[in-house]
This record gives structure tokens, C-alpha cells and sequence, in this order.
């Protein structure tokens, strides 16, 4: 164990307006927030705007809202909703996801889907890898050939490295969707890298989601992807154990705002939910206990 690098450029803060930020993204915001202080690196404000259907304005301007009613800082990205759309909307670096996807597809590391949600879930897994359906099919999502033997290393936080291998949940993911926009996974690693991201902190449950950037990134040649250093950090939990989902409106920031909540009883919640020995009445404090917990 070497322990963590002293310093680092850049980390993110990444969330999806398809849903009013909640307690869960506050946690490991202040997480972010507290590492990018700690090691000198800036904060980059990151929103993912891809999924057309279900991303809209409400959601879009309550990150905003909601980051300066908690005064969680960032240094770079967006201002507001505007600057979001004039400046940063991933709209705007569509060219760079498709040439990613026009060089997966040159180099036969692509193949067309058309299983429907219905046969997925019946099936269990998508059954076109040797069909050979043409890649411009109308409606086909393009799936990576992955590859689940491959020895993949993850950067983590603590100084170690991590060796395993795509998990069978991620096999053949989809890099392209069905609308033609490309997926999660492929724009991630593209803005991670276009904005020189080199601290990535996410909750423990995008674990998957990591190898799979990682080997596809591999697949990129994109080199530089392998030594950005990962944080994943445990997630709130409701009462009953479940993962907190955006549509349980009962934790959102917006929600209990309405409730006549200030910034300082909703870092209380969170201490609550995260069962840390002390309340935390700020982002600093609520990260330095989580962190204190988890070291
Ligand atoms: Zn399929």
C-alpha cells in the first residue's frame, strides 16, 4: 500500500437532471468536495444531459438551486441552467462521441442489437451477437464485444491496485443506444478525459460501471483513462436497507425545502442516515466524519 497520491488536477461532480438532486448525491458530493480541497484539485461541475427523455429544465435548474442552498462549491462548468445549454451541454460534444463510436465500429468492436426490453428481461441477456445485423438497422442499439477474461486494473484511492475483470452484468454493454445517442458509459469516459478529470468519487454501486469504462476505454486506446485514481464510497440506505431511488420525493433536497428545512438539517439527515457518531451541520463537516468513518 503506497497511499494516496498528494495531489490531483481535476474531480467531478456528475449528476443527471432526470430527477430533483436527493440526499444520497449531497453525500457524496460533500465526499468530492472534501477530497478536491484536501488534494488541491479543482471541482468540475458535470451534467449529463443525454437521455432526451427524461431529462428536463425543473431538473436542470435544481442543481443549481440546490448546490448553492447547500453552498457545495465547484470551479469549472457551468454556471446556471443558461450557461449550461450555451457552454456545456453534451450536445455540443457530440462530435467527439461519435467519431469514439465510428472508431469502435471501423474496428469491429461493435454489434447491432434489436432485442426488445420485453426479450431482455425474458432472456436475461441479448441474443444477437452473431446475427450480424447491419450496424445503420433503424431502432439497433450497438453493444461492445467485450471481453470478460480480460485483466482490468482500477486506480483506487488508497494506493492499491485493483486487478479483476468485467463483471457478467456489463457483458456486450450498450455504447450506443437505440435513439442513435451514444450511452452513459462511452460519453463518460469521453468528458472525463476532454476535461483532463484525473479523482473520479462515485458510490460503490457504479463499481461495474467503472470496468466497464475502463475496458472500454482500453478498446479507445485511450490510455490516459487508466490513471485516473477511483473513489467509491458506501450509499445511503432508507430505513428498510433499500437504495435511496430519485423517485422517492421524500428525500430530495427540493422536498424538504418545501418542508421548511434549512442547509444545516439536511447535513443533520444525512449524519442520521449514515449513522455518524457526530452531527454535521455543513458539507465539511459531514465529509470529514464520513471520512474519519470510513478510514
Ligand atoms: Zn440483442
Amino acid at each position: 500500500m503506497t497511499g494516496a497520491p498528494t495531489h490531483f488536477n481535476k474531480t467531478r461532480i456528475a449528476p443527471t437532471p432526470s430527477g430533483f438532486l436527493h440526499v444520497g448525491n449531497i453525500l457524496s458530493f460533500a465526499i468530492t468536495a472534501a477530497l478536491a480541497r484536501k488534494h488541491g484539485a479543482k471541482i468540475l461541475l458535470r451534467i449529463d444531459d443525454l437521455d432526451r427523455a427524461r431529462v428536463n429544465r425543473e431538473y436542470l435548474t435544481d442543481i443549481f438551486d440546490t448546490l448553492r442552498f447547500l453552498e457545495i462549491p465547484w470551479d469549472e462548468g457551468p454556471r446556471d441552467a443558461d450557461d449550461f445549454e450555451t457552454r456545456f451541454s453534451q450536445i455540443h460534444r457530440m462530435h467527439l462521441y461519435n467519431e469514439a463510436l465510428d472508431q469502435l465500429a471501423a474496428g469491429g468492436f461493435v454489434f447491432a442489437c434489436t432485442c426488445s426490453r420485453k426479450q431482455m428481461s425474458e432472456i436475461g441477456r441479448c441474443t444477437c451477437l452473431d446475427k450480424q445485423i447491419p450496424l445503420n438497422t433503424p431502432e439497433a442499439s450497438w453493444r461492445l464485444h467485450t471481453d470478460n477474461a480480460r485483466a482490468l486494473q482500477v486506480k483506487s484511492y488508497d494506493g492499491i491496485i485493483i486487478r479483476t475483470q468485467l463483471p457478467a452484468e456489463m457483458e456486450n454493454f450498450v455504447v450506443r443506444k437505440k435513439d442513435g445517442f451514444p450511452a452513459y458509459q462511452l460519453t463518460s469516459v469521453i468528458d472525463d478525459l476532454f476535461y483532463g478529470v484525473d479523482l473520479i468519487v462515485r458510490g460503490e454501486d457504479l463499481w461495474a460501471s467503472t470496468l466497464a469504462q475502463i475496458q472500454l476505454a482500453a478498446v479507445l486506446y485511450k490510455q490516459d483513462f487508466n490513471d485516473i485514481v477511483f473513489y467509491h464510497h458506501p450509499l445511503l440506505l432508507e430505513a428498510d436497507g433499500k437504495k435511496l431511488s430519485k423517485s422517492a420525493g421524500s428525500t430530495s433536497i427540493r422536498y424538504l425545502r418545501q418542508e421548511g428545512k434549512n442547509a444545516e438539517d439536511v447535513f443533520m439527515l444525512i449524519s442520521d442516515l449514515f449513522s455518524l457518531p457526530e452531527t454535521a451541520c455543513n458539507w465539511q463537516k459531514l465529509a470529514a466524519s464520513i471520512l474519519r468513518k470510513l478510514s
